[in-house]
């Protein structure tokens, strides 16, 4: 990816399990170029994620500070943990004329569409319901109560599809990585008038 006008910030969202994270690391296996914000969380490290690159693991102090420095973009309570995502990184990012991806929850994703109305954001579906409830258990990183909290949200999180720029269901990594880059990679509407922009 080229540094220019084609800069712009990405969300990606989309219930837990859906498979965020899988597709994100195929795009970066085949594009190890393209920048992912890495967030903070008050959630436990789960077993082979590495603090500073799966996320920043802080305690609750810390992430109070972040938020007291204005240090995250945006930041959300989900599932009885919080995230945000680190807001200078993104800014230096964008400033260099580069893309950045975040990967978010929805009420992230409000936040981001509130601050920086030209972001993209893109919601990645399930092929079905079952399929999702079958990929979350078949994860097996949380407890089952754990995984119902996350099944009540993931409902809420797909019927906001209409307030999403773009849907991308993911029946196959490969195919979703590649839509995805595609997004990653269109212009901004407005910022380049003579090809076609997503939309
Ligand atoms: P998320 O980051 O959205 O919570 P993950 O990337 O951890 O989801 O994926 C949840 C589970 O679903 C993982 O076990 C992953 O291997 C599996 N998975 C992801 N994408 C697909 C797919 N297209 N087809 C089948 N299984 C998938
Ligand atoms: P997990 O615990 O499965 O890693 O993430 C739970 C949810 O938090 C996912 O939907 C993920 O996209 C979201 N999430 C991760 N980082 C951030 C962040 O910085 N901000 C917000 N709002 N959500 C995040």
């Amino acid at each position: 990816m080229t540094a220019g006008d084609t800069a712009r910030l990405t969300v990606l969202s989309g219930p837990s399990g859906v498979g965020k994270g899988t597709v994100v690391a195929e795009v970066r296996r085949r594009h190890p170029d393209v920048w992912v914000s890495v967030s903070a969380t008050t959630r436990p490290r789960r077993p082979g994620e590495v603090d500073g690159q799966h996320y920043h693991f802080v305690d609750d102090a810390e992430f109070d500070r972040l938020i007291a420095t204005d240090g995250l973009l945006e930041w959300a309570e989900y599932a009885g943990n919080r995230y945000g995502t680190p807001a200078a990184p993104v800014r230096e990012r964008l400033a260099a004329g580069a893309p950045a991806l975040l990967e978010i929850e929805l009420q992230g994703a409000r936040q981001v569409r509130a601050r920086a109305p030209e972001a993209q954001l893109v919601l990645l579906a399930p092929p079905s319901w079952a399929e999702l409830v079958s990929r979350l258990a078949g994860r097996g990183t949380e407890r089952p109560e754990v995984q119902e909290r996350r099944l009540a949200l993931a409902q809420a999180e797909l019927d906001a599809a209409g307030e999403f720029d773009v849907v991308v269901v993911n029946d196959d990594v490969a195919r979703a990585a590649d839509e995805l880059v595609g997004l990653l990679t269109a212009p901004s509407p407005g910022a380049s008038r003579s090809s076609g922009a997503h939309e």
